[in-house]
This record gives structure tokens, C-alpha cells and sequence, in this order.
């Protein structure tokens, strides 16, 4: 059973392309949000294993909208997503209750080595996240 992910960001490439990279593993992009209000309103319906919270968004922002949803539930698996000089940002939002997160331009393993670490999934179910498997021996 595959594991259901909230992607929310408001630029639509950007959804396209975390769910492409979510597709490489055991997890289905189960709603996309393009903002905060979105996000929060998506949450309480898909009750997501795992939600990608974009930071910059208009009407509510990534760090509202992640307070939100960790007021309605204390348990939420949030993962925020950074441009590079966020870092404040993120520090901010940890601080509220995100679980880890991801730099932009994503890596694909990272993004599913961060998704794996926070779902705490044994790595065997994310072959595109490891690195090469040494080959066997006979
Ligand atoms: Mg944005």
C-alpha cells in the first residue's frame, strides 16, 4: 500500500515535478494545494502520511499553514520546502513542528532519503534513493 502524500507549493512545475519524484517510491501524490488555505482545508480531507509545505506562498504561507495543520493534528509528517537562504525560515518552522526539509533544486534521492527518514521506512522500499548496490559476488 503505497504511502499518500499533500504536496503543496504554489508553482504548478514544481508540483509536477515532486510528484514525479514521489512516483519513484512506495507513495502516491494524493492532493496538491497551490496555498496555505488550500493546504490546510486538503489536510483534514486526505489525512496524508506525509506533507511537502512550500514556505512562499500568497494568501497563507507555508509556516501558517504548517502551524495549522499541527494544531489539528499534533502527528502531521510536514516536510517544508527552502530556496536557498531560507534558512531562517526553517528554522522557524522546525521550531513550529516540520519534521525535515528540502532544498530547492530537489535531488530526487533526497527528497525520498528525507521522505523515508520521516516516515521511518526501512530503506529496502526506496531502491532510487541509495546509491549504487555494490554488485554480488559468485
Ligand atoms: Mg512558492
Amino acid at each position: 500500500m503505497p504511502f499518500t502524500v499533500l504536496v503543496v507549493d504554489d508553482a504548478s512545475f514544481m508540483r509536477s515535478m515532486i510528484r514525479e519524484i514521489f512516483a519513484r517510491g512506495p507513495f502516491v501524490v494524493a492532493a496538491e494545494a497551490e496555498n496555505g488555505e488550500e493546504a490546510v482545508r486538503l489536510y483534514q480531507e486526505v489525512h496524508p502520511h506525509l506533507t511537502t509545505m512550500d514556505i512562499v506562498m500568497p494568501q497563507m504561507d507555508g509556516i501558517t499553514a504548517l502551524r495549522e495543520i499541527m494544531r489539528l493534528d499534533p502527528a502531521a509528517k510536514v516536510v517544508m520546502c527552502s530556496a536557498l537562504g531560507q534558512e531562517a525560515l526553517i528554522a522557524e518552522a522546525i521550531e513550529a513542528g516540520a519534521c525535515d526539509f528540502i532544498v530547492k533544486p530537489f535531488h530526487p534521492g533526497r527528497v525520498l532519503r528525507v521522505a523515508q527518514s520521516v516516515l521511518g521506512l526501512n530503506e529496502q522500499f526506496l531502491p532510487m534513493a541509495r546509491p549504487e548496490a555494490p554488485r554480488e559476488q559468485r
